[in-house]
C-alpha cells in the first residue's frame, strides 16, 4: 500500500485497532525483552565477580604455600594459561613497590587505583575500568594478602560481545514479533468491524431509496448483532410509518377528489349559464383551471402511488418507442419555437420495448417537457435514443442550467422544486411519476449532473426481444 493510500486510511477504525495493537504489542514486547536482557547482564557479571573471587583465593592459599619465586612462576604460567590479554595479577606494597606480576604488554597503561588501595580493609573490592590501549572494558578485584595488595583483572570484551548479539538478536525478535503483531493486528481488527462495514453498506444501500434492505451479519460478536438487529428494527419502524403516511396521504388525496370535482362541476355550472355576468365568468373560469390543476396533481399522486406499490395494470404491447418520441416532439415543437429551442429528435426507424404506450407517453412528455421548460431561449434540447442487445436509452440533453450537486439526490422525491425553479410552472411530481412508470417497466432513470452546460436525463428500459428478430441494427455502446 502507497504512502499516501496509507495516509488517507489513519481515520479507518482498522488502521486505529491495528495501530493501538502493534504500539501495545512493540511496547510490552521491548520491556519485556528489557528485563531480560538486564537479568542477563547482572548475571554475566556475577560469574565474572565469582570468577574474579575464586583467582583472588587461590592465590592466598598460593602465598601461604609457597615462597616468592614459585608465586612468581606460578602466577606466569596461570597468565598464558587463560591468555595474557585476558587476564593479569599484580602484587604490590602499599608503599607502591611492585613484587609480582604476569605478563602485562596487553596492560600497558594499567595504572593502581590508591583511592581503592585505601578503601580496602578485610574484605575485598570490584572495579570496573577502561584501559587506554586495552579493547573493552576491564573487571578488577582489589584484596589484601598478609600486609601486601594484590590485584587481578580479567577482560570484560569476550562478555561485552556477547551481550552485544544478545542485544542484536532481541532487536531482530522485535521487529519480526512487531511485523506479525501488525499482520495478526490487521486481520483481527478487519474481523472486528467486518459487521459495522456491513451495517454501514446497507444504511449506503437504504439512503440511496432501498428501504427494504436488511442487515444480515454473518459472526461478528453479539454487540454486532445487536446493532444489526437494532437497525433492521428501526427500519421495519420507518417503513411503516412511511408507508403509513403514503397511505394517508392517498386516502386524503382520493377523498379530496370528489368535493374537488362538485366545485369545478358548479363553476362549470356557472360559466355556462345564463345569469352570471362577464366578469364571474371570468371567476368560473379561473376556478375550473385552478382545479383541474388540483385534480391533476392529486391523479398523478395516486398514479405515482400505484406505480410504486406495484399496484399498477400494465397494458402491456409492443411499443415503438422512437415513434413515442418523434410524436413527442413533434407535440412539443410549438413550445420549442416560440422560445426559439432547436428541438432536435435523433430517433429514426423502429425501436420496439415491451410497454403501456400511454405511461411511456407520459414519461417522454415530462421529460420532454422539463428540458424546454428549464432551457433558456435560444437554447438547445436534443432526444436521441441508443439501442443495445438487452437496453434501449432514451437521452434527454438540455442546455438549461444543468442541476446542482445538492438537488440531484432530491429531484425524483414527490413535490421536491429546486430553488432557482420555483419561478418555472410545476408541481415537483412530474419526475417523480416519470421514475415510477420506468420502474414499472423494469427500467430507470439517470441524471448526469453538469450544472452550468445543461441537463442529461436517460431513460433506460429493457428492449423487445422481438426486435432481434426483425433484423435492426444494434448501437453496440
Ligand atoms: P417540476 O414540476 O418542478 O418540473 P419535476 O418533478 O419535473 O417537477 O422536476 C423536479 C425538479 O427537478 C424541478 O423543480 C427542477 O428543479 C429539476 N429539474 C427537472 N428537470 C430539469 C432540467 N431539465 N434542468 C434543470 N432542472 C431540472
Amino acid at each position: 500500500m502507497s504512502l499516501k493510500k496509507t495516509f488517507k486510511r489513519r481515520h479507518t477504525l482498522v488502521f486505529q485497532l491495528t495501530l493501538w495493537y502493534v504500539v501495545f504489542f512493540a511496547v510490552s514486547s521491548l520491556a519485556a525483552f528489557s528485563i531480560f536482557y538486564l537479568l542477563v547482564n547482572s548475571l554475566s557479571r556475577s560469574y565474572a565477580d565469582a570468577d574474579l573471587l575464586t583467582e583472588y583465593n587461590e592465590f592466598q592459599d598460593l602465598m601461604r604455600s609457597s615462597d616468592m619465586q614459585t608465586v612468581k612462576s606460578e602466577i606466569l604460567l596461570e597468565a598464558q594459561a587463560e591468555g595474557v590479554d585476558k587476564f593479569f595479577i599484580m602484587l604490590f606494597r602499599p608503599s607502591g613497590q611492585i613484587l609480582a606480576y604476569t605478563d602485562l604488554s596487553s596492560w600497558q597503561n594499567l595504572q593502581i587505583d590508591w583511592d581503592m588501595v585505601k578503601k580496602i580493609s578485610d574484605k575485598e573490592l570490584f572495579q570496573t575500568v577502561k584501559i587506554a590501549g586495552h579493547p573493552g572494558s576491564t573487571r578488577v578485584i582489589y584484596g589484601k594478602v598478609g600486609e601486601d595488595i594484590v590485584m587481578i583483572g580479567s577482560s570484560g570484551r569476550v562478555n561485552e560481545l556477547f551481550l552485544a548479539n544478545v542485544r542484536k538478536a532481541l532487536v531482530i525478535i522485535l521487529l519480526i514479533f512487531t511485523s506479525f503483531a501488525g499482520f495478526t493486528g490487521l486481520f483481527l481488527a478487519g474481523r472486528a468491524v467486518a459487521g459495522i462495514n456491513e451495517v454501514s453498506r446497507a444504511a449506503r444501500e437504504i439512503s440511496g431509496n432501498a428501504l427494504t434492505r436488511r442487515v444480515i451479519v454473518k459472526g461478528g460478536g453479539l454487540e454486532i448483532t445487536n446493532l444489526a438487529s437494532t437497525f433492521n428494527n428501526m427500519l421495519d419502524r420507518i417503513n411503516l410509518l412511511i408507508n403509513g403516511m403514503r397511505e394517508m396521504t392517498d386516502n386524503i388525496a382520493h377523498d379530496l377528489k370528489s368535493p374537488i370535482t362538485r366545485i369545478r362541476g358548479m363553476a362549470e355550472m356557472a360559466l355556462t349559464g345564463q345569469d352570471a355576468d362577464s366578469n364571474q365568468q371570468c371567476q368560473a373560469a379561473d376556478i375550473i383551471e385552478e382545479c383541474d390543476r388540483i385534480l391533476d396533481m392529486i391523479n398523478t399522486m395516486l398514479l405515482i402511488s400505484e406505480a410504486e406499490s406495484g399496484a399498477m395494470i400494465l397494458n402491456r404491447e409492443s411499443v415503438d418507442i422512437a415513434e413515442i418520441v418523434r410524436d413527442g416532439c413533434d407535440l412539443f415543437m410549438p413550445i420549442a419555437e416560440e422560445k426559439n429551442i432547436n428541438l432536435t429528435c435523433s430517433a429514426a426507424g423502429n425501436c420496439l420495448v415491451e410497454g403501456d404506450r400511454s405511461l411511456l407517453q407520459r414519461l417522454t412528455a415530462n421529460l420532454l417537457d422539463n428540458a424546454l421548460k428549464y432551457s433558456a431561449e435560444n437554447g438547445k434540447v436534443e432526444i436521441s435514443i441508443r439501442q443495445t442487445k438487452k437496453q434501449v436509452k432514451i437521452i434527454f440533453c438540455d442546455t438549461g442550467p444543468g442541476i446542482a450537486e445538492d438537488d440531484i439526490k432530491e429531484i425524483f422525491n414527490r413535490f421536491y422544486r429546486a430553488d432557482r425553479s420555483r419561478t418555472k410552472p410545476g408541481s415537483g411530481l412530474g419526475l417523480s411519476l416519470a421514475l415510477a412508470i420506468a420502474k414499472a417497466h423494469g427500467g430507470t432513470i439517470t441524471t448526469a449532473n453538469n450544472p452550468g452546460r445543461g441537463a442529461t436525463f436517460i431513460v433506460t428500459l429493457a428492449g423487445n426481444r422481438k426486435q432481434d428478430d426483425q433484423g435492426v441494427n444494434h448501437d453496440q455502446t
